[in-house]
């Protein structure tokens, strides 16, 4: 299982793969939870939770906290 880099769900699934013959060598997550979208061939400093500055880590148990920048039709 893979969880999101941004939002630490598990709420993720694979949405594309990048095949070199038969052998995949990348693969694209989105998070159900967040949106957030990222391939796993990224370097660490955005893909992992840890390493990523906290700052743009996401709560999403306390969406309130976030202003809206686009507002919803
Ligand atoms: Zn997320």
């Amino acid at each position: 299982m893979i969880h999101c880099p941004r939002c630490q769900s598990a709420e993720t699934r694979i949405e594309q793969e990048g095949r070199e013959g038969e052998q995949i060598i990348w693969s694209i997550y989105h998070c159900a939870a967040c949106s957030f979208s990222w391939r796993d061939s990224e370097p660490e400093e955005s893909i992992s939770y840890a390493r990523r500055d906290p700052y743009f880590r996401v709560d999403t148990s306390a969406p309130d906290q976030y202003r809206i920048v686009l507002p919803p039709e």
